[in-house]
């Protein structure tokens, strides 16, 4: 349930941060192909500028030429010169002399119908008079910018300071210092000009404009915001299928990778990382006295606010080998939990569970004969019990437990009877205890073939001269056949469920004051 619920917001999160992302990166995409296209619309601003200023200055330098002429006024050498004006400027389409206000002669000839000179509407600061939207008498010709200076006059075609090589939607407006307007492709372009006199690129009015201005002299180029976002879409759409395509890999890959951190090892993995394990301690009884000599230290996964049983991790932890990191932290739970009850009372002892495989390497007992004198904790103290799984090679567990019986601990064969070779253990191992399974505790009072093993186990234990732990003890009637039978130790529900340290530590306490040992004997400080 939790897992599932793990594997849906993982997933979930993941396609969200995966869109988060696409879309972070279509925005990107998207200011910056904006960016581009204003930066674009501002060159082809500074490109009319340049026009412009070249067509001025040109013309210019042709007007003053032409001033210094000594030839005879439309003289077949002014007229010449008139020629040689025209063709040396890019710019100009005719260049012309007047008198008296009327139109003498142009690079054309001599003309006859004298027609009046345009009205000069401002002239610049280098003394050209301009005239703009001239309508020229060439039938379906465009309407001309005419430049005056003296007696001279320039046609000049707009289109041409307006011809930038730009993208078809692109609108281009031009001023001459002292805001006069000279040429705009549309009339709205013109007044978007005079509108935007602060910045050099940017968006507003549904178009994407750039500006260019120096010395006075302004141009702005203008592009309709809907192509360029119809534009912009068309590309982002062509990068969809490849988006779609990571955004699938980016899911699955969360997948796995949530998968792989849930998956019962990794969490193991980090439950033992965390320390996330603590020891509960089920009381041992002296059945001779009725007194808690000990407890069996009990393994816990702290969970999610629930304490998860050994059941459901240990086999793991030792099919992955994290049994034996979890053994060292049971111990220094054991010792941070009892070290003073430990120290206090002598007779006291806990039972460890050991593992398979350190049966087999005596591992553990390094590490007990590392951490023990740190501690007021004596190895006798501590019990060590072993599975018949550990006994596998039987060998090495009878090194491993002759070594742990010679640092001074004593040695459980746990469960005894629910293995297939439990009798040739008995005898081959050296052995301080049996513990019989519950299995056998249970069939007690009842009358089937176990309860004659139980029995059986019972007798065998004591002509080996071994110590007998019962477990499972739940009822009254197991606990008076184990004291009739001379059993030393029991263990079970019928005393207490495994408990918590300051729990077992006041049960402990109860059971001493119940049995008339009082405190201060047993709380001599050792040491
Ligand atoms: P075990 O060593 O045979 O431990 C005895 C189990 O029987 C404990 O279960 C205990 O709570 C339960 N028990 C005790 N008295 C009674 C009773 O009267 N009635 C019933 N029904 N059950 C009783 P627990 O704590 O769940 O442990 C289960 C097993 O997990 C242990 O069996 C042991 O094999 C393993 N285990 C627990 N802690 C450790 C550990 O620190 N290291 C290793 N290697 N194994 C551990
Ligand atoms: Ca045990
Ligand atoms: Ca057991």
């Amino acid at each position: 349930m939790y897992r599932e619920r793990v594997v849906l917001l993982g997933v979930g999160l993941a396609i969200a941060a995966s869109l988060a992302a696409l879309a972070g990166m279509g925005y990107l995409g998207w200011q910056s192909g904006l960016r581009q296209e204003q930066a674009q619309l501002q060159r082809h601003a500074e490109r009319a500028l340049g026009h412009t200023r070249e067509a001025f200055v040109e013309v210019g330098a042709a007007f003053e030429e032409l001033a210094r002429s000594t030839a005879a006024p439309c003289s077949p050498r002014h007229i010449e010169e008139l020629r040689r004006a025209t063709l040396g400027t890019r710019s100009a389409e005719d260049v012309a002399y007047f008198r008296d206000g009327r139109l003498q002669c142009s690079s054309w000839g001599n003309l006859r119908d004298h027609i009046p000179r345009a009205v000069v509407e401002f002239t610049t600061a280098d003394g050209i008079g301009v005239s703009t939207r001239v309508q020229p008498r060439i039938r379906n010709a465009p309407p001309m910018l005419v430049l005056h200076r003296g007696d001279y006059s320039a046609l000049v075609n707009p289109e041409r300071l307006l011809d930038v090589l730009a993208e078809d939607d692109v609108r281009i407006a031009i001023r001459a210092p002292g805001e006069h307007l000279l040429t705009a492709s549309t009339p709205s372009t013109a007044s978007l000009l005079a509108r935007w006199t602060k910045d050099s690129s940017g968006t507003a009015a549904g178009q994407l404009y750039g500006v260019s201005r120096r010395d006075g002299w302004q141009a702005i180029a203008t592009r309709p915001l809907a192509g360029t976002t119809g534009r912009l879409r068309t590309d982002l759409l062509k990068l969809l299928p490849l988006a779609l395509i990571v955004l699938a890999a980016l899911a699955a890959l969360s997948i796995r990778l949530i998968r792989q951190r849930l998956s019962p090892l990794a969490e193991l993995e980090r439950a033992v990382r965390r320390r996330q394990f603590i020891v509960h301690y089920q009381p041992i009884m002296d059945l001779r006295s009725g007194a808690c000599v000990g407890a069996e230290a009990l393994v816990r996964r702290h969970h999610e606010g629930r304490l998860v049983p050994p059941d459901e991790f240990i086999p793991l932890a030792e099919e992955s080998g994290l049994i034996e990191a979890l053994t060292d932290q049971v111990l220094d739970g054991i010792v941070g939990d009892l070290e003073a009850e430990l120290a206090a009372d002598r007779a006291l002892h806990i039972a460890i569970n050991l593992c398979a495989a350190d049966i087999r390497s005596g591992r553990f007992l390094r590490v007990l004969e590392q951490a023990l004198p740190h501690t007021r904790i004596r190895p006798e103290q501590i019990w060590l019990e072993a599975t018949e799984r550990g006994f596998i090679d039987i060998e090495a567990a009878r090194v491993t437990l002759a070594q742990a019986r010679a640092a001074g601990h004593s040695v459980a064969i746990d469960d005894f009877g629910t293995g297939y070779s439990s009798l040739r253990h008995l005898q081959d191992l050296p052995l301080d205890a049996l513990k019989i399974d519950k299995s056998f505790v249970d069939a007690i009072g009842l009358d089937t073939a176990t309860s004659l093993v139980t029995a059986h186990i019972v007798e065998m234990a004591q002509e080996l001269n071994l110590h007998i732990v019962a477990e499972g003890v739940e009822t009254p009637t197991q606990l008076d056949y184990l004291k009739t039978r001379g059993v030393d130790y029991a263990q079970g529900w019928l005393f207490s469920r495994p408990l918590p340290a300051a729990d077992f530590i006041v049960f402990l306490r109860h059971s001493r004051e119940a049995h008339g040992i009082g405190p201060e004997v047993i709380r001599r400080p050792e040491r």
